[in-house]
């Protein structure tokens, strides 16, 4: 049911991108960015969330920048590059090909206990009549099950999605990125890609709190409608009209 074996490559440019998105490369841009790089999103287009591990969905129009607390972003406006900046939650990018829009969420594992990546799918068919089966979703690196130690509090709330988690009493190893991806098949959502890395295995390109402690960096998740692109023509129309304003 789910791919996972398209794996995205390293970009030139210090971040990684999802092989299939190529196709949408036109309109769409997206990428996690890696610890070592000074390739970041112009900061003047980004839009950045108080987070919380809530499961609060925000609608991006306009504003950049500072936009609210949540944990969810969506929008359907070009040049908005929405963010989430995870060390182990696990970062889930959405894209409608269909309807144009996109999403972010941060997904840890209260977020996930809270079906954020639901309620988040449920809020871009609200706002923008999407249609589940339209949506393309991307996992990107949190925290693996291979370094995910939890306790038998936490792993209760997730007996729902993990069957063998009812009534348990020990420590488990928990995929978190799984349950997301669980929930989101619940719904009919089938196109659902990656999830295969693990932030605390791979230190060389990952910060995580757990391998690092409280000091660890943040890794940056990004997504947006690209910007209209300005021929030159539509460029020397406009500057023509410019100065010949008010003359
Ligand atoms: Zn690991």
């Amino acid at each position: 049911m789910f791919n996972t074996s398209t794996i995205f490559p390293e970009a030139k440019g210090g971040y990684l991108q999802f092989v299939d998105w190529k196709q949408h490369a036109e309109w769409l841009d997206h990428g996690f960015v890696l610890r070592e790089t000074n390739d970041w999103p112009d900061i003047r287009r980004v839009a950045i969330l108080r987070q919380m591990h809530s499961d609060i969905v925000v609608r991006v129009d306009d504003q950049k920048g500072f936009s609210g607390e949540g944990d969810a972003m969506i929008t359907d406006k070009r040049g908005v590059y929405l963010t989430v900046r995870t060390a182990d939650c696990v970062p889930i990018l959405i894209a409608d090909p269909v309807r144009r829009a996109v999403a972010a969420v941060h997904a840890g594992w209260r977020g996930a206990a809270a079906e954020i990546a639901v309620k988040t799918v449920r809020r871009m068919q609200q706002e923008y009549g999407c249609n589940i089966a339209d949506l393309e979703v991307l996992i990107g690196p949190g925290i693996g099950k291979c370094c995910y130690e939890v306790g038998p509090e936490v792993a209760a709330r997730f007996a729902r999605w993990f069957p063998l988690y009812d009534g348990i009493t020990e420590k488990v190893r928990m995929d978190v990125a799984e349950a997301s991806r669980r929930q989101l098949a619940d719904i009919g959502v089938h196109k659902l890609h990656g999830g295969v890395f693990c932030a605390a295995c791979d230190r060389y390109r990952f910060h995580s709190v757990r391998r690092d402690g409280s000091r660890a960096g943040r890794n940056l998740s990004c997504i947006a409608l690209k910007s209209e692109p300005v021929s030159e023509d539509e460029l020397h129309r406009a500057w023509a009209a410019a100065l010949e304003y008010g003359r």
